[in-house]
């Protein structure tokens, strides 16, 4: 765990301030959870936030209080740059490094003449100002709950700051079953319910918010479903025509990749997403047991994460980008055979 400068940062917030809020590109429920929560702390202690998105968030998360406060910087640049210029401050969430907001935002970043404030459960972040990191938390929002803690705040978390919060523990946790979920965790999510999280409804807006194209493509990437069974492997293709043959939507393939991870035996896993626009193919990775995905992204696909979730990126074809991840199984085989005792 980093805690840097957290009196100074105290201290600093005890007057009135602009304040800007940033989640990494392609936000999730963690992203907008946390970002979302610290927004109506911050606003309930006097301050004058504005969250800024870098792009398009999924459907499924547009229901968040506050969701309509947000600016999104590619599409209203002007005034997320205002607000940008006039912030004494920007708080980072979620995310370990400037790149993660993509280019264009990373650029105004770097031109930032004030102090930044990452809060964020990533590996290896890069260094700013102000900094409370810990990668044994399941979720930036779980931090959120513990930098209110820390301010010695918690009494002043309300319905709405405890709705974006679980949102954010309950997205980057798979519903409370992954490895990072602790005993704290529950504790942490129990006293959201406390404050007037209703669980039943955010699972429900969160879950239940399927649409038809969304459904059948799923179907698709299940049919495409390979087993690699040699290295307890699984994956899943999508490309940009059944993307576009089934309307596909930001945040339809979201949650796809643990479908491969669900097979029994299976520790491995992976979902390889065609992206033309941008001429890429997104991967995601997901493990069970000690098998590290991040550092697999990072070596060989451009990406990082977290041990057990992580991503990254291929400019190869789909096909040329399949065979590479299959052509490196064989050099893990003993790391992900003994990855996880069933
Ligand atoms: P997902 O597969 O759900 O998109 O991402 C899983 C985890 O990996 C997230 O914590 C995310 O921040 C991280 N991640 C996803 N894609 C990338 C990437 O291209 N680069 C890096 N450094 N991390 C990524
Ligand atoms: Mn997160």
């Amino acid at each position: 765990m980093i805690l840097k400068h957290f009196d100074e940062l105290q201290s600093f917030l005890e007057t009135p301030k602009n304040i800007v809020i940033v989640g990494h590109r392609n936000p999730d429920g963690d992203a907008m959870g946390s970002t979302l929560g610290l927004y109506h702390y911050l606003k309930k202690k006097g301050h004058n936030p504005t969250v800024v998105v870098p792009n398009e968030y999924p459907d499924f998360l547009h229901w968040l209080p506050g969701s309509n406060t947000t600016y999104r910087f590619d599409w209203q640049n002007s005034q997320s740059q205002r607000a940008i210029k006039r912030s004494e401050i920007i708080f980072l969430l979620d995310f370990n490094a400037l790149h993660r907001v993509g280019s264009d935002m990373q650029n105004t970043l770097e031109a930032y003449g004030n102090d930044f404030a990452l809060i964020d459960h990533h590996q290896q972040p890069d260094d700013f100002k102000y900094m409370y990191s810990d990668t044994e938390m399941c979720s930036t929002s779980q931090m959120i709950y513990h930098f209110i803690e820390k301010m010695n705040d918690l009494d002043l978390i309300d319905k709405d700051i405890a709705t974006c919060l679980y949102t954010g523990i309950m997205t980057d946790t798979g519903s409370f079953r992954f490895r990072s979920t602790t005993s704290l965790t529950h504790r942490v999510i129990a006293d959201l319910i406390d404050k007037g999280a209703e669980n039943d409804r955010i699972h429900s807006n969160v879950y239940d918010s399927n649409s038809y194209g969304r459904l059948q493509l799923l179907g698709q990437a299940l049919r495409n479903l390979k087993e690699v069974s040699e290295y307890k492997t699984a994956y899943i293709t999508i490309s940009d025509k059944e993307k576009v043959e089934n309307s596909f939507k930001k945040g339809d393939t979201e949650g796809v990749v643990n479908y491969a991870l669900s097979i029994s035996g299976s520790v491995f896993a992976a979902i390889f997403i065609e992206d033309r626009e941008q001429g890429i193919v997104k991967i995601s990775f997901r493990s069970k047991g000690s098998f590290s995905v991040n550092m697999f992204a990072r070596n060989h696909f451009n990406g990082g994460g977290h041990d057990n979730a992580a991503g990254g990126k291929s400019e190869l074809s789909m096909k040329e980008t399949v065979e590479k991840f299959v052509s490196l199984l064989p050099k893990y085989k003993e790391e992900i055979l003994s990855s996880y005792e069933e």
